[in-house]
């Protein structure tokens, strides 16, 4: 099975119904799939090994996944916010490759011999009028589909491989083909070069909805494009809602979006806080917390909307706190929890997650699998399974304070911090320690006007935790350093505390 599977079945169905638009441009599923055959054959013609997108979200993106698919060539979306030498790397890394992009982002560049470029507008007028005669067949199910490189939460991006057949497990897996109505559409606001970006496209093509493409996010610019083009369903990361819940507090404007029927969020923990007050603004909308990875090509975890609902009416704490969960996995994917032998631990004991399932790849360039003899993957998450079998994460193992043996998450003391009054926002990370080995240490934003000292907030989470977790040191920044899927950069803010050590 290869991904053009969902296209071909979409513009079948449902050839003039609207596929995709981006600001005033639109193009039907047969429109689609006609770009995606023309442009297949011009990238399979100038014999580039890739196909680069360097760009934000566009009509371009999905034509350029299925279109790599069409030229049996892996689809390498690239982060147009990365730096100049970051991205020279990349672009190296894939040479020769036909790159998609904004002129303005490769202008700067100096770019290595073999990369052609594409630049998008003119891409797309000529890919929607060229030949669309396939003359070779797609690639095999286990051809490579994807090269994506992963957020870098953690340290340098790797480069994920997820195949044909990674991918379409996932979508035959969850997503009802055909299921949407002829009014239904996705806002797709996460980045094209974010696995939530991916899995957008081609969910939204299998279901045969149309996809509307926010270029840029902000909180006003979402909110209007909801009204402007009657979103149905929207995916977006925590940081997002926390941005549109502050535009609509700042603005006065209006919440009201008749139309919405379902809001889906993941990538990252999603405050309850957040979550509680989004709940509060659209009552009739279902929520969906999807917890998933790049290496999984997407979701493996969700909490669906029913769970949302007893959750949010609960007054039973065991219940209420279904909200900080992640849900259960999905049919197709088994989860385990297993402590540091390696062995599956009990039921509410904290340990490593790791999954299992056909949209599991588990790969990554020039590193090679990851999975295990029985297939499963180290997701490098740490988390628990209640006896309902809903899952928690605490953190990643990454992020684990050891100090003194003791192995502290990050999550727990971050949750004390954001609930004393002057704290808008807090990351925890570990600093190098003469006598533990590692201590805890806290970077704090205080909320505007507010005041609070190192000491007052070390004593508040005296009260609150053991005295392991409480922060050996305090900082106080403006704000965090956050990737645009919403993350804190921890390896920055642990690199900060180094200088600092040095400097002192
Ligand atoms: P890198 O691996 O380079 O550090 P990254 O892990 O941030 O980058 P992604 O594949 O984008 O790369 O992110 C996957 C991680 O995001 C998961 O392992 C998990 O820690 C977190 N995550 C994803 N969805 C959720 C969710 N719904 N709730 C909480 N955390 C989530």
């Amino acid at each position: 099975m290869n991904i053009v599977m969902a296209l071909e079945m979409a513009a079948e169905c449902h050839p003039d119904r609207i596929a995709v638009t981006s600001g005033t441009q639109r193009l039907s599923y047969a429109e689609l799939l006609h770009a995606a055959r023309t442009a297949g054959n011009l990238i399979r013609d100038s014999g580039c090994r890739y196909v680069g997108l360097l760009d934000i979200n566009s009509c371009a993106a999905p034509v350029a996944i299925f279109a790599a698919a069409y030229a049996g060539v892996p689809y390498v979306p690239m982060n147009y916010r990365l730096t100049k030498p970051e991205l020279e790397e990349l672009l190296a890394r894939i040479a020769p490759a036909f790159l998609i992009t904004d002129p303005c982002y490769v202008e700067p560049l100096s770019l290595p011999v073999g990369i052609r470029v594409a630049a998008r507008e003119d891409f797309l007028a000529q890919v929607r009028s060229g030949d669309a005669q396939m003359t070779e067949a797609p690639g095999t199910p286990s051809a490579v589909a994807v090269q994506l490189f992963t957020s870098g939460t953690t340290g340098a991006p790797k480069a994920a491989v997820l195949r044909h057949e990674n991918l379409m497990s996932y979508i035959l897996g969850t997503v009802d083909f055909a299921g949407a109505e002829e009014s239904d559409a996705t806002l797709v606001s996460v980045p094209p070069y974010h696995i939530a970006g991916i899995s957008a496209v081609l969910s939204s093509t299998y279901a045969c909805r149309r996809m509307v493409q926010l270029p840029n996010f902000d909180g006003a610019a979402w909110l209007k494009l909801c009204r402007d083009e009657s979103v149905s369903n929207a995916f977006v990361v925590p940081t997002m809602l926390s941005r549109v819940i502050e535009h609509l507090a700042e603005s006065g404007e209006s919440g009201a979006l008749p139309v919405l029927k379902a809001i889906a969020y993941g990538g990252g923990k999603m405050p309850p806080q957040v979550i509680e007050k989004t709940m509060k603004i659209w009552p009739g909308v279902d929520f969906t917390n999807a917890y998933g990875l790049t290496e999984t090509s997407s979701t493996i975890c969700l909490l669906d909307p029913d769970d949302h609902r007893t959750a949010f009416d609960s007054t039973d704490p065991d219940i209420r706190k279904r909200l900080n969960s992640v849900g259960k996995p999905l049919g197709t994917v088994e989860i385990e929890i297993r402590g540091t032998d390696g062995k599956p631990v009990a039921a509410n004991e904290v340990g490593d997650v790791y999954v299992r399932g056909g949209q599991v790849s588990g790969e990554y360039l020039g590193v090679g699998s990851l999975l295990d003899a029985e297939g499963w993957f180290p997701t490098r998450d740490r988390g628990y399974l209640d006896r309902f079998g809903f899952l928690y994460l605490d953190g990643r193992a990454d992020d684990v304070i050891v100090r003194g043996g003791e192995n502290i998450s990050p999550g727990e003391i971050e949750d004390v911090l954001r609930e004393h009054p002057a704290v808008s926002d807090v990351a925890v990370v570990a600093v190098a320690d003469e006598q533990w080995g590692e201590s805890v240490a806290a970077v704090v934003v205080l909320r505007d006007q507010a005041r609070a000292s190192v000491s007052e907030l070390q004593d508040w989470v005296k009260q609150r935790l053991r005295s392991s977790r409480v922060p050996t040191s305090i900082h106080f920044r403006a704000e965090l350093p956050y990737n645009e899927m919403g993350k804190v950069l921890r390896r920055v803010l642990k690199d900060d505390f180094r200088s600092a050590v040095r400097a002192s």
